[in-house]
This record gives C-alpha cells, structure tokens and sequence, in this order.
C-alpha cells in the first residue's frame, strides 16, 4: 500500500524551495579545488514517488559530486557479492566519531565500525576490487540501469583531486591491511574508491535511483527486484544510524527517515512506501551536510507527516 502524494505537493515543494533559497549559512566543501569553485547559490529539490511522479525545482538537472552518496552504491554491489560474510569485515554500529577518522580503526582492530564512514566504504572498495574484474564499470553501469539513463559519469578533475589529497584515507587503508582485513592492492581499492566518490548525477537522476529502497528492494519502474526486502531494509537502517554523519541522530529526530549526504552537499531521503527526496546545495553546515539541503528535507517530511517511527 503506497502513500500517495498530496494533491498540493507541487505548491508546498515550491515553497519549500523559495524559503531555502533565502538561507545562506554555511560553507562550501573545500579540502579539493574542484568542490571549492562549484557556485554555492545553486539548490535543488526532487520528490520522486512510487506511483512513478517526479516533482522537480530549482537546479535538479545539474550534476554534482555525489561524493559519499556513492557509498551506497557500491555496498549494494558488495553486499550482492560477499553476502553476509561482509559483516564480518565490517560492523553496523553507528560510529559517534568524524567520517574519516583514524583512532577508532586502531582500537577496532581494523574492522570499520559501518560502511558509511570512510573505513567502510574503502572496505567495501577492496571487496568490488577483489570480486569485479572491472569494478568502476560494474558501479557505473549498475548506477545508470537504476536512473535508467546514461547521464551519470565520474568527474575526471574530482577523482584526480581526491587522488592527490587522499592521504588519510591511504592511512585507514593501510592501516586496515595492517590489521588484514583488505585483500586487494591498497593503490587500486583507493583508485576505485576516489573514483566512486568523484560520481557525477543530477538530483533529480539521485532520487529516480534510489526509489527501490523506498520500495523493498524492487524499482518501481522497471519493476525488476535490485536486492531482497531483507537487505533494502537493512541499508536504509544502516543509513538511519550512521547516513547522515555526527548529526544522524538528530536527523532521525526530526527528520525520521533514512538518508544519506555527502560533501558535494546532495542528500537523499528514503520514505518507505512513498518514495524518495532529494536535495542539493553545496554550502555545508558544522557536520557536513547541505545546510539548505538539511532544511528541505525537513520540511517536506515535518509537512507530510512522513517520519517512520
Ligand atoms: N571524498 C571524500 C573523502 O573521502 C568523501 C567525503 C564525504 O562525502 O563524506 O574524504
């Protein structure tokens, strides 16, 4: 049984957006030149639904780095690959420490403490590495087949920045070889996994490709099933915890659903049974997330009444 979209969505988004355009807090990601000179004003509001409606506004046909979103595609294809014998090389425990953090790997034995930190993802790198014999082709063409079209590409200038300042992320994949939990050459995981954050989407083609979580697992276009109910009931509980970095638990307070965000500033929101919101604004907030992006998806929740709990 889906939740159908109010009759004056259309109004309330538009709204949602106007008022957005007004806040100007924040700043944008600059740890890479690339992110740096991206114009900050630009905002961008999708709603995809179910029932296959798409309401759009502001910027939504431009693409952004999507930056730690990708950290859920590249679960999915891993945990298609490992299945649960993943979670023996990767917690699912929110984390309470900054993304990319070091110490906690340390004391943890090199096993990440989830896959939306930076330790996990560049687990799960290894993991595509080791069991792709082409892994950057099997996350690109896996991410168009859910938008359903082509336009999604990696930003060749991003990945050769993230390449270039990548040093700590080497540390957590050094340090986790240390430990023996990566198996395949620490260069290659890293390329794929800069790679991979250096993916290029609209916010409108974010939301279209995440609408099967929202759904059990099965993509309510093309109808085909992407992963068990099982495990898109487990990624959307791992990105209820751990999704939206230190302010995850305040997300899920006032917010409710699960969601993710990268430093590029895009969010996606899952609503189970309804569909998917996504968000994008580049100037960042004190924890990293879309300060605007932050705001809209609030609000479309709060009015909607969409928390899950
Ligand atoms: N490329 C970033 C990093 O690895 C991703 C950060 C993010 O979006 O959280 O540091």
């Amino acid at each position: 049984q889906h939740i159908h979209a109010p009759d004056d969505l259309t109004r309330l988004l538009r709204d949602i957006h106007e008022q957005a355009m007004t806040i100007n807090t924040g700043k944008v990601a600059d740890y890479i030149p690339a992110l740096a000179a991206v114009d900050p004003e630009q905002c961008a509001l999708t709603v995809a639904t179910l029932d296959g409606e798409t309401f759009t506004f502001g910027d939504t046909q431009t693409q952004f780095s999507i930056q730690s979103i990708s950290k859920i595609f590249g679960l999915i294809l891993a945990m298609e690959r490992l299945g649960d014998e993943l979670w023996e090389r990767v917690k699912m425990e929110p984390s309470g420490q900054a993304f990319n953090s070091i110490v906690q790997l340390e004391w943890e034995k090199g096993i990440p403490r989830n896959p939306m930190i930076n330790a996990g993802a560049i687990l799960v790198s290894d993991v595509l590495v080791s069991h792709y014999s082409a892994s950057k082709n099997a996350v690109l063409s896996f991410v168009r087949s859910l938008c359903g079209n082509e336009e999604v590409y990696a930003d060749h200038e991003v990945h050769e920045s993230e390449k270039d300042h990548g040093h700590r992320n080497a540390a957590l994949a050094h340090l986790m070889k240390s430990f023996g939990n990566i198996d395949s050459d620490v260069d290659e995981l890293l390329d794929h996994y800069f790679w991979q954050c250096a993916l290029s989407m609209s916010c409108e083609n974010l939301a279209r490709s995440f609408t099967f979580l929202a759904n059990d697992g099965v993509c309510p276009f093309s109808k085909k099933e992407i992963m068990s109910k099982r495990d898109s009931q487990r990624i959307n509980a791992l990105l209820s915890t751990s999704g939206m970095y230190d302010q995850s638990g305040e997300f899920a307070f006032t917010v409710g659903v699960p969601a993710k965000s990268g430093v590029g500033g895009g969010i996606v929101a899952i609503v189970p049974d309804f569909g998917v919101i996504s968000a994008w604004s580049p100037r960042l907030n004190e924890f990293g997330n879309s300060a605007r992006g932050m705001f809209m998806v609030r609000e479309v929740a709060n009015k909607l009444g969409l928390s899950v709990y």
